[in-house]
């Protein structure tokens, strides 16, 4: 029966309680992936079982349910999004949001290595930019650092995407030892590409099977390293998110530093996390978390999942608490980031 209060609710934006509005919404849609990035997960990942995971439609439901909240951006991720099945179905019903003019922006997170298949359709799907992860340009070096992934495969897929039209920023994780020599290389590269680059620190997310605090690389020491040959202003851009961003002199491009162990973005967080099996995180370095996989099945109507997401986004907390813990090798958190996603 139409319940006029609970319709009213479904429209409401949702807010936390220190007023920060909940703008921004990333969809994992997969923990699964064809790379094993040293940082990011270990050889042998122990993936969630399928049943597990939230169908295509009910991450349409979901996304859905946060549009309808207020939510005008909406990035999917993963661990690699575009290895699940038919994901792109996901993408085309999405879409509708986009013509409807309820979002004003759905991208996607990939390491590329399946671009070359999906650019022409993403595009087609109404996404205008995309964030691709890239390491290193070193065939060998990349063949290690992701245990098998092709570097040739990332760069095909990177080429389609521009052919059809989008938008690419790089993504690089800075990493001690790894690819500390080539960042500025890869500056050069993606500025001549006519590509944005965002470097990341590295994050103590999940069990990776190795020293990954070993390769903790701080974006501080990145940059003033950098400023000894490049010329780099300070941009006022503030995405809601931990990237502070600088114009590259020199290249004319834009180069972002996300350091999310640092608490200088909390003030002004307007985003969420849901990961491929429905639970939504607030704070991507917090444990808290809601179920609302539980909360989707146990009803085909939304006042539940309405009521879960407004009582997930009350309590969202005021910062994170990452401690960089160079003695310890432990993670900070238990779930890796292929869970949460990038
Ligand atoms: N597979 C896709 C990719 O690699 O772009 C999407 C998911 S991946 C988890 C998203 C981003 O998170 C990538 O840019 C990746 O480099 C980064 N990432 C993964 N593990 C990380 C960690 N422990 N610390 C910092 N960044 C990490
Ligand atoms: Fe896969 Fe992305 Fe994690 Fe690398 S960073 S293992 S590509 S999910």
């Amino acid at each position: 029966m139409f319940n006029p209060i609970a319709d009213l609710r479904r429209t409401e934006p949702l807010m936390d309680r220190f007023g920060r509005r909940i703008s921004y919404l990333r969809v994992s849609v997969t923990d699964r992936c064809d790379f094993r990035c040293l940082y990011c997960m270990p050889q042998a990942m122990a993936f969630l079982p399928k049943r597990d995971l939230l169908t295509l439609e009910e991450l349409d439901r979901l996304a859905t349910a946060f549009v309808r909240r207020g939510v005008r951006r909406l990035r999917i991720t993963g661990g690699e999004p575009l290895v699940r099945r038919n994901v792109m179905a996901l993408f085309r019903s999405l879409s509708r949001h986009l013509r409807s003019g309820m979002l004003d922006e759905l991208t996607l997170t990939t390491n590329g290595s399946q671009l070359e298949r999906f650019a022409a359709e993403l595009a087609d799907c109404g996404v205008r930019r995309i964030n691709v992860s890239l390491d290193t340009r070193d065939t060998g070096k990349f063949r290690s650092l992701t245990r098998g992934g092709e570097l040739t495969d990332v760069l095909a897929g990177i080429d389609a995407a521009r052919r059809a039209g989008l938008s690419v920023k790089i993504n690089t994780v800075a990493l001690q030892g790894i690819n500390e020599d080539e960042i500025e290389s890869l500056i050069a590269w993606s500025h001549g590409e006519g590509f944005g680059i965002t470097l990341i620190e590295v994050m103590p997310l999940g069990d990776v099977g190795c020293n990954r605090t070993a390769h903790f690389l701080p974006l501080s020491t990145v940059r003033q390293r950098l400023a000894r040959h490049l010329t780099l202003v300070d941009l006022p851009d503030r995405t809601g998110g931990p990237a502070r961003y600088v114009q590259v002199v020199e290249t004319g491009g834009r180069l972002g530093f996300i350091t999310p162990l640092t608490h200088n973005f909390c003030e002004g967080c307007n985003r969420v996390r849901v990961t491929c099996d429905g639970v939504l995180f607030t704070c991507l370095g917090q444990a808290d978390s809601t179920d609302l996989r539980a909360v989707l099945r146990s009803s085909p109507e939304d006042s539940a999942l309405h009521a879960a997401i407004d009582l997930a986004i009350a309590s969202k907390p005021k910062g994170h608490d990452f401690v960089v813990d160079r003695l310890r090798d432990g993670p900070a958190l238990p779930r890796h980031m292929s869970a949460t996603g990038g």
